[in-house]
Formats: C-alpha cells, structure tokens, sequence
C-alpha cells in the first residue's frame, strides 16, 4: 500500500541527515536508519459500538508502537475520518525523534481510529472510547506504551479510556497522559504544546536579534483553534505580541482592525469548540471569515507564522506568499505543518538570505512541549506526587530551552552553516533526534 505521507516525513528526515556530515562521522548509523524506518509493532483492530439508534458502528483502530530504544512508546491518539495507517506511520515516525529531543526517556508511538466524532452525540463518542479502549487496553502499560490525545482527543476522552482501562485491567497506573487535574494529570499538560511551542520562538527571536528582540510588537499569525492553537495563542497575548488569526476545518478568521485577538476571545472560541460549534459564530466583531481559506495569503504583513492545525497546511505557494508579507520565523505546533516544497522555499531562502532570511523550525522540536510535560506526567505518576504549576512551567521552559540549543549546535556541528546563515532548525533537529536514537538502539 501507498504511504504518501510516512513516505514524506521520512524522506524529509533522511535528506536532512544525508546532507550532514553525521552518516560520515557515524557509518553505522545508516543502518539504524533502515531499522528504524520500521515500527517494532503495528496493532490493528476493529472497534465496534452502538449509535444512539442502536445500529451497531464499525472503525479501524490501531496502535504504532514505532521505536522503544529510549523507552516505553510515546506518542498521541488521533480521532479522525482521514487516520490510516500511513498517517499514524508518519506521526509515529516524527514522535521518535521528537521524544528524543525533549531529553526525556520515552520511545515514540501514535495511534488513533478512523471514527469521526463530528456530529456524534456525546453518549455515543463515549460509547466508542470505551469499545476503542476495550481492545488497546491489552497492548499497553505504563512501562510499556502510554498514549495521550491528538487531533479528536482531549481530556474528556482520555477520561472515558482511562476508566476503561482501569476496569479492564484492575489497575491504577500512569498509562494515559493529559488526564484530568484530580486523577493523575500533570498541570500544565493542556497548555503545554501551545507555551512550549511560543517558548521556542522566542529564543529564535532572541537569537536572530542578538537578544533585543522578543514576542514585544509582533504580529502572529496562527491556524487551528484546538489546544496547540488556543494556549499559543494566550502566551503570545501574554509576551506582548499581537495574534491577527485563527482558523478552524472550513476557512480562516482573521483580524481586520489591528487589535488582534483577546484572551476573552480567545475563551470564546475555546467554548465553542467544546460544543463543535464553527467560528463564523465570532464573525462580525472585528474580524472576517474566510472561507475555504487558510491564513496565510489573507493575513497581511506578519511576523510569525505558527501552523497549529494539521499536517501539510502550508503549501509552497503559502510559504513565499508568508516570505512576501515580511514574515521572519514560522513553527510548526501542528505536526508536519508545512509541505515539502514550502520548507524547501524556507530554507533556500535561509541560506540565499542570511540574516534577513524567515527562520523555520519544525514541529518535532517546535511542538515537543506537549509530549515534553506528559513525560513529566508520568514522571509524577510514578512517584505518586504532583507538581505545581511554577514547577511543570519551569521544567517546560528548561526543556524548550534544551531542545533550542540542542538544534543549534548540532546545525553548527553537523551541517557547518555559512557565515552570517541561521543554523538550519530542520538539520539541527533531526540530526540532534536521530543520532540519540541511533546510539541508543
Ligand atoms: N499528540 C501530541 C504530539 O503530537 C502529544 C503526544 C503525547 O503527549 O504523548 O506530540
């Protein structure tokens, strides 16, 4: 079977590494390329459950437990009409090197179902996450594979698997993450990705400015309105800078008076989604929905581009429209956020450009704060403790701070940028990923 999308983030991984100097350095490690380019287990199964009308349902499940060198699988559930196991290949492929990058000791993994819970009532999205659970719940573990959400899955969910796995198995242990508060989650889980990922910007703002820049006067461009969307969203508000757009599955809301988004908004929308409702609710105010549209050609002039939607959400096309718009630094909160052809405009025009280039970082080390803080979570569970909020923050921000430099010197190391050039933030991280993989398997 065809496998465009793993085939993709493959290729993207293995053009970075042969560009480097990391295959000459280490000759052994091609072969732990070909040994990780295929997962350790692939899990499929067949979920079936009643609809409010009583017919019976039927979904494809399944469970890529990628690569457990650094430690148990790793990775997120994803809920939605397009999951296959080409994308769950690509997802888990990406969690490998992105899970070695926050330092933690955690394998990579993802699964998900193709149910999509768009226009299901909640009794019957509860009814699939038990049928769901009935069946993972005999291939996982808290030493062996822990889950947490993605795209369709958000605490309530993982709530209704956790409980099925407790009675499935008579056992409490850490084996979800991004619980709830009062039974297990860690604080800070739910705000992690989107923090995380502003965190790691400003360092890139930072270090393109010789620190005299920071969030402080910039215009923000962001897509998606889940989790990653929303709690980028609220830090940017918070460091100063300005969000000029949002967006959700059928078109782009975007700024049209120059205030940005407020956080009072920005709950609005966060209501909303939790009754699937669209944001053309929040047209008028003084922003316009444009359908059918993603943000980037409709925002004007912006600073930073954060995709925080879905995989291939920036074409090559919408990276030169961002480039023309005077964008200079774009991360990925979504995972694969921006196709083959816009990285490659991003970085020929890294190199072409130097110091007055857009700086691109992808999303396994831009949106690593997520999985980051549910390593932190099992951290907690195992220790039976909890941690406040100031300290789940500062590890983050420690963590972000890590996974920053860490790309930047192995750029430096491996991939010998030319003078005045921005270490490549792609190079650097898949690099940085891959070889601590490598060393471990
Ligand atoms: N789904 C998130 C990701 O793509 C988080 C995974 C996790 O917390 O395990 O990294």
């Amino acid at each position: 079977m065809a496998e465009p999308e793993f085939e993709q983030a493959r290729k993207e991984l293995v053009s970075t590494l042969e560009a480097s100097t990391l295959f000459q350095k280490n000759p052994e490690y091609k072969k732990a390329l070909m040994v990780a380019s295929i997962p350790e287990r692939v899990i499929q199964f067949r979920v079936t459950w009643e609809d409010d009308k009583g017919e019976v349902q039927v979904n494809k499940g399944y469970r890529v437990q990628f690569n457990s060198a650094l430690g148990p699988y790793k990775g997120g559930l994803r809920f939605h009409p397009s999951v296959n196991l080409s994308i769950l290949k690509f997802l888990g492929f990406e969690q490998i090197f992105k899970n070695a990058l926050t330092g933690l000791n955690m394998g990579g993994g993802k699964g998900g179902a193709d149910f999509d819970p768009k226009g299901k009532s909640d009794n019957e999205i509860r009814k699939f996450c038990v049928a769901f659970m009935r069946e993972l719940s005999k291939h996982i573990g808290a030493d062996t594979d822990v889950p947490a959400g993605d795209i369709g899955v958000s605490p309530r969910e993982i709530g209704w698997m956790f409980g099925t796995y407790r009675a499935e198995r008579n056992r409490w242990e850490g084996v979800l993450t991004g619980k709830g508060g009062s039974w297990g989650g860690s604080l800070i889980r739910p705000e992690a990705t989107g923090y995380g990922l502003v965190y790691y910007v400003e360092h890139m703002i930072r270090y393109a400015s010789g620190d005299k820049e920071s969030f402080q006067g910039k215009r923000v461009a962001i897509s998606g309105s889940g989790n990653v969307a929303q709690y980028a969203a609220l830090k940017v508000i918070e460091l100063g800078g300005t969000v000029v757009s949002l967006s959700d599955s059928k078109g782009a809301l975007i700024d049209t008076e120059g205030k940005g988004f407020t956080p009072e908004i920005i709950n609005e929308i966060a209501a909303l989604k939790v009754d699937r409702k669209a944001l053309t609710a929040l047209e008028g105010h003084s922003f316009k929905y444009v359908e059918g549209a993603r943000p980037w050609k409709e925002v004007g002039q912006v600073d930073v581009a954060l995709p925080s939607a879905t995989q291939n959400e920036v074409s090559g096309e919408e990276a030169q429209a961002l480039i023309d718009a005077g964008c200079k630094f774009i991360a990925e909160g979504s995972n694969m956020g921006c196709t083959q052809e816009a990285i490659d405009t991003f970085e020929l025009h890294r190199k072409e450009k130097k110091a007055d280039a857009i700086w691109y970082a992808p999303g396994k080390a831009a949106n690593a704060g997520g999985v980051a803080v549910s390593g932190l979570e099992m951290a907690q569970n195992s220790q039976r403790l909890k941690w406040t909020s100031e300290e789940v923050d500062e590890k983050l921000k420690g963590i972000m701070k890590n996974c920053f430099e860490n790309c930047i010197s192995t750029a430096k190391e491996y991939l010998t940028p030319a003078e005045g050039e921005f270490p490549s933030l792609v190079g650097g991280a898949n690099v940085a990923g891959f070889s601590k993989v490598a060393a471990a398997m």
